[in-house]
């Protein structure tokens, strides 16, 4: 890998010269984390064609992009698919009476009081342990919290929810999220990872979900991974929307955490102008599946606030599932997934392929299929009428 050299003050914003010539391999990743652009002005040095959003935006989410992503944006292109993951429009500015929900998915009646861990499904728990994240989305479903002072995780809260997982031993499953996880320095992580490990021996899979391997790939180092293989860390899923954000500099890093043992995966957000397009999502899941990270969800973009231009509706979505479905390698279909209104938890989008009814005669079943090209077939049924056992539980 070409290391070039450059002169750049720490902690120094970069201008687009000093941008171009900027190796981001060549820093340790806080210095590079020091360097994120925070307001749409300073990116005016280093891009064309800026929006000139109002202020109100930043009332209700920061804006924050690393040098790493900045260099993946197009100069000049509005409609550039990381530009518009990343930079503030006028979507988000304030709109008099529209209605804003800033928990949309009612996380917060599922956390646990005076933890941060989100107990909704059985035997698993969503552990928020940090707030912020290296680059924020627009489209954030935890806005919330996500670089909101009001919303920090503090230490005692980090102790309280650990002692819960500790003391639950219905819980055997553990998702460190956030914010991002890996925004703490290793020895945090390696405090918390040690102890739900040591405490709670009953959590039989313990995953993370990070952004930041993708937005700051130079996070991912052999110290990290030292840690991730010391606990046992199985599973990492990251956050990709579109090809363009994978990289040499992703694909290295990845492989890193592959060699610790960990097994990854990928998450994807629907976003209307990024990815909703059966080409963009092909591309995006046989690059994955190229570098082993398997495609997991794909996510409709939740009804926060200042997303709402994002939202691909759910029809669509059914489309580009079955534009995947039996056209690309079948490890790398991901299951499509809604957000269900307030603690309804993740309801899949699934396109039915096989139906099975009963003749107009009453006698019998027939079953239609059809296939991913869209050819039908009938099938004779079983025959007999059966029912569905009423599930308990
Ligand atoms: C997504 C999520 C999980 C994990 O769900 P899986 O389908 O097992 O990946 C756990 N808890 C909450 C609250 C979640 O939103
Ligand atoms: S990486 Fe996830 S948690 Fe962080 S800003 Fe983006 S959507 Fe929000």
């Amino acid at each position: 890998m070409l290391h070039k050299i450059v002169s750049v003050t720490p902690g120094k914003l970069l201008l687009r010269e000093e941008l171009d010539a900027y190796d981001p391999a060549a820093e340790p990743w806080q210095k590079q984390f020091a360097r994120r652009y925070v307001h749409h002005s300073e990116m005016k040095g280093i891009l064309n064609n800026i929006e000139d959003v109002n202020e109100t935006v930043y009332d209700k989410f920061a804006v924050s992009v690393t040098p790493y992503m900045a260099q993946l944006m197009d100069r000049d292109d509005p409609h550039c698919p990381i530009r518009l993951q990343y930079l503030p429009t006028f979507h988000e500015e304030a709109k008099p009476g529209f209605a804003t929900l800033l928990d949309e998915l009612g996380e917060e009646g599922d956390t646990i009081p005076g933890t941060s861990v989100v107990h909704r499904y059985p035997r698993r728990v969503l552990f928020l342990v940090s707030n912020t994240c290296a680059t924020l989305c627009r489209f954030c479903t935890r806005k919330r919290m996500v670089s909101r002072p009001s919303g920090s995780v503090h230490k005692d809260e980090i102790e309280r929810s650990i002692d819960y997982i500790a003391g639950n031993k219905d819980i055997d499953d553990v998702l460190l999220s956030g914010g991002d996880p890996l925004t703490f320095d290793d020895d945090r992580l390696d405090y918390i990872l040690g102890q739900i490990r040591s405490r709670a021996p009953h959590v039989r899979f313990l995953r993370i979900g990070s952004r930041m391997v993708v937005q700051l790939p130079t996070r991912v180092t052999p110290e990290l991974c030292a840690v991730l293989e010391k606990h046992r860390v199985q599973m990492i899923n990251i956050h990709i929307n579109h090809p363009k954000e994978i990289t040499p500099l992703l694909r290295e890093r990845v492989k890193m955490i592959q060699k610790a043992g960990v097994m990854m995966g990928l998450q994807t957000v629907c976003l209307r102008g990024v990815n909703d397009n059966v080409e963009v999502m092909r591309e995006l899941f046989m690059q994955a599946i190229e570098m082993g990270v398997r495609p997991y969800y794909v996510y409709s973009t939740d009804m926060v606030e200042g997303a709402h231009h994002f939202i691909v509706p759910h029809a669509r979505m059914l489309a580009l599932y079955e534009g995947l479905r039996g056209w690309i390698s079948g490890p790398a279909v991901p299951t499509f997934i809604v957000d269900g209104l307030g603690g309804l938890g993740k309801l899949p989008i699934i396109p039915s392929y096989v139906r099975e009814e009963v003749r107009p005669d009453g006698n019998g079943t027939t079953i239609k299929c059809r296939n991913y090209k869209g050819m039908e077939v009938e099938m004779p049924g079983l025959g007999v009428e059966f029912r569905v056992p009423s599930q308990s539980n």
